[in-house]
């Protein structure tokens, strides 16, 4: 409906529009024809009165004319399509041409006054039942004294015929134009319409569930780019839309495996009577296991809450040289147990802007990995610096590493390499993933560089208290 209701209102504007401008282009043609047609009379009978005044003077004001001397020597005025009178000062007539009998218009009183006052004057006249007519009223004086007053006249019939014609062409001509043209405009506004269609028939399928369709188009215009963009918009939500699925199984699956170690164990202690010891151990494992659901439980609301843009981050001067100093602490303090040592390479003093907390924790989780992925006796090489008006961490380690492939992914919610699950029990695989939101809401970046076996650094950029 809304397809046909736009191609029907672009034709008729496009109708309407043309209509007016074809009635203003034929009302401005009829003007300036008739005007040239009647300016061109004019123009004729003018020369013909000069013509014929300067015979008269000639025949030096005689009372008898000869009409045929005076045809002689103007050939022009002899023309069947004019005829002339000459009057007397008084207005009486004293001569006409041959072909007058059927045009006997007497002089007009307006032409008369004109005349004594020596102006020429130009008249149309249409008596009933004969000619239109075009006539000059053309003085002629010697000296002041007003001697005849010769008038020419011409029929206006070829004018009116020539312009009767014209309508009549514009009649007939313009309607056939608006005509064919909306007739155009109709088919071309439908051609134009019609990827709409498409879009609407593939967003109707869309909507129906199958989050598959795409809208095929190869024009790069307006449609085409409407097209790309909703396609875009598509395979966005596609792909948000797998993602969400895949965390909800990803999270049950996390959640399940806890759950399913403590079951099995309980079960299996309540089988018979068993020692206190036994109890005592049972229950240590489950706690383990309960805490590891809490820990997961509390990430996953902290992501969704950071999702929502619920969670506030504070925005004041952090010196960030003295936080990793911390860290570095607590890192030994972590990897004392396998002997992991974490050095200082190299520690600039630098303030960026941002929430302590929070950096804290993100420079926590990266060095807790750092030392969960080590092989003993490994080192961790910690180095802040400045680049570009950046502050640059980088925390290296010598542990397990991990592939191109699955560095792309380690930001995700809930992905663990294999190799990270061989080598650590612990971990819920969203650290991560909350260190990246910490990250971008600093304004900030977070790399990695990893090679199998060889160890993995990660690079966090901040930008410094003066850039920000
Ligand atoms: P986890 O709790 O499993 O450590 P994270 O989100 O912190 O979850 O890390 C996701 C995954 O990234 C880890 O399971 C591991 O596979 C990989 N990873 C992170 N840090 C390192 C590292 N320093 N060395 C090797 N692999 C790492």
């Amino acid at each position: 409906m809304g397809n046909t209701s736009i191609r029907i209102r672009l034709t008729i504007w496009y109708g309407g529009g043309l209509a007016l401008i074809m009635l203003l282009f034929a009302t401005s043609l009829y003007l300036v024809m008739s005007r040239a047609l009647q300016d061109q009379i004019d123009n004729s009978l003018e020369d013909a009165a000069v013509a014929a005044a300067r015979s008269l003077e000639e025949h030096r004001f005689g009372p008898f004319l000869l009409l045929d001397d005076l045809a002689q020597a103007f050939p022009e005025l002899a023309l069947l399509d004019k005829f002339f009178h000459i009057y007397g000062p008084q207005g009486q007539i004293t001569l006409q041409s041959a072909n007058i009998s059927t045009r006997n218009v007497p002089l007009s009183d307006t032409a008369m006054k004109a005349a004594l006052q020596g102006q020429a004057t130009y008249e149309s006249v249409r008596l009933h039942g004969q000619v239109p007519l075009r006539l000059l009223a053309y003085p002629i004086k010697h000296g002041d004294t007003l001697v005849n007053i010769l008038r020419v006249g011409s029929s206006l019939r070829p004018v009116e015929k020539m312009l009767d014609r014209l309508i009549f062409v514009l009649q007939i001509g313009s309607p056939l134009a608006v005509l064919v043209s909306m007739f155009g405009g109709w088919f071309l506004a439908g051609r134009a319409l019609r990827p709409v269609d498409t879009i609407t028939h593939a967003a109707q399928r869309i909507a129906a569930g199958d989050l598959t369709q795409r809208i095929h188009t190869t024009s790069a215009d307006e449609i085409g780019r409407l097209a790309s963009t909703f396609n875009d918009m598509i395979a966005r939500l596609e792909s948000s839309i797998r993602q969400i699925r895949q965390f909800s199984a990803d999270a049950s699956h996390e959640l399940r495996t806890p759950l399913t170690i403590i079951k099995g164990e309980t079960e299996l202690s309540l089988r018979k009577e068993r020692t206190p010891e036994v109890y005592r151990e049972v229950l240590e494992s489950n706690l383990e296991e309960i805490d590891r659901m809490s820990r997961i439980v509390d990430e996953l609301l902290f992501l969704s809450r950071a999702d929502l843009g619920e969670i506030k981050i504070a925005k004041e001067p952090v010196q960030l040289d003295q936080l990793v100093q911390e860290i570095q602490h607590q890192a030994l303090v972590l990897g004392k147990d396998r002997n992991i040592e974490a050095v200082l390479v190299h520690l600039e003093p630098t303030e960026v802007v941002g929430d302590e907390w929070r950096l804290r924790e993100l420079l926590l989780n990266i060095v807790d990995n750092a030392v969960k992925y080590s092989q003993d006796n490994g080192t961790i090489e910690i180095t802040l610096e400045h680049n570009n008006g950046m502050a640059k961490l980088s925390i290296q380690d010598h542990g397990i590493g991990m592939t191109t492939n699955e560095q792309t992914m380690i930001f995700d919610r809930f992905f663990r390499t294999d190799s990270a699950r061989a080598h650590a029990q612990k971990g819920t695989g969203l650290g991560l993933a909350i260190c990246k939101w910490i990250v971008e809401t600093h304004q900030g970046t977070i790399e990695v560089d990893s090679t199998p076996g060889h160890g993995s650094r990660f690079t966090i950029s901040l930008p410094l208290h003066s850039q920000a």
